[in-house]
């Protein structure tokens, strides 16, 4: 048994190169309910308390090869709720929980939205939309068998009805079903910004989650943009690359969308949009 915050100050020295302190302070309070049931609070109230190191200390050494904190306890959390997650899927990161907010202001007082979310991964959009939106149906779509297992534990553990469906939206011609709303974070981050990007992603999330070519880096979006207008859907929200606003409103000019509306992050960076196709019946 060792004192807590010697683990701590452990974790502080040896983990120095790859997180600042804050961040190694955040994460072994992430680990600690999570293996022993003991809470930051618990530590403040009895800075005395110990605990058998064995799960921490095997922790630390998966965090020094820089693998991220939610993949060593299975579990995140996204708007709210818990999530699984496994290398099979991208971490959830805080700025779709924006996305989300977003949709569910603007829908909370329409009836019956049929909604349809492409790349869903972990399901947290879509399942964060359901279960906010109780009046909503909503379809998640993923070229991933493993993403799609996953997310279907995740709508299980949260009690709501999501249709899942394994789909490589690249060769679909039509949406199969009507939608009302269609909301996408797509890959969209371009093979030459892999030098911007840290060890933790680039070693352990799935690529398939993350990149597109850097000579088509919007071929998600616009594939989606013609399958929405097809299918006579009204709204579309994207998450995307900051740095291919410009880009992006190209190819509205392209399809002839006027009605639109970029959105930033908390970060200040260019992240959303939402593409008002047609007016809700
Ligand atoms: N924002 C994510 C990242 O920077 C990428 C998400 C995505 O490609 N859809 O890692």
């Amino acid at each position: 048994m060792r004192y807590i915050k010697d683990i701590l100050g452990q974790y502080k020295s040896e983990l120095s190169d790859i997180y600042d302190a804050n961040e190694i302070q955040a994460i072994f309070y992430r680990l600690l309910p999570d293996f022993y049931g003991i809470e930051r609070l618990d530590v403040s109230l009895n800075p005395d308390l110990k605990v058998d190191e064995t799960k921490l200390l095997s922790a630390l050494t998966k965090l020094k090869q820089h693998k991220p904190w939610q993949y060593i306890t299975g579990q995140t959390e996204f708007y709210g709720l818990k999530f699984k997650v496994n290398p099979a899927i991208l971490i959830p990161r805080p700025e779709t929980e924006e996305l989300v907010d977003w949709i569910i202001s603007d829908l909370k007082n329409v009836s019956s939205p049929r909604i349809l979310d492409i790349g869903t991964g972990s399901g947290v959009i879509a399942i964060s939309l359901a279960a906010n939106l109780p009046d909503a149906s909503v379809t998640a779509i993923d070229i991933s068998e493993a993403a799609l297992q996953t997310a279907e534990v995740n709508a299980g553990l949260h009690r709501v009805a999501v249709r899942f469906k394994q789909i490589n939206i690249l060769n679909q011609t039509d949406c199969e079903e009507a939608y009302d709303i269609i909301v996408s974070n797509p890959p969209y981050v371009r093979e030459n910004e892999k030098k911007m990007m840290q060890a933790n992603v680039l070693q352990y999330e799935p690529e398939t989650a993350l990149f597109v070519p850097d000579k088509k880096p919007l071929l998600f979006y616009e594939k989606i943009i013609s399958l929405a207008i097809n299918n006579r859907t009204s709204v579309v929200y994207f998450e995307i690359n900051e740095f291919l606003k410009l880009e992006l409103e190209n190819l509205l000019k392209n399809f002839e969308i006027a009605n639109y509306e970029f959105k930033k992050d908390m970060f200040d960076k260019w992240r959303f949009v939402k593409l008002m196709l047609r007016q809700a019946q």
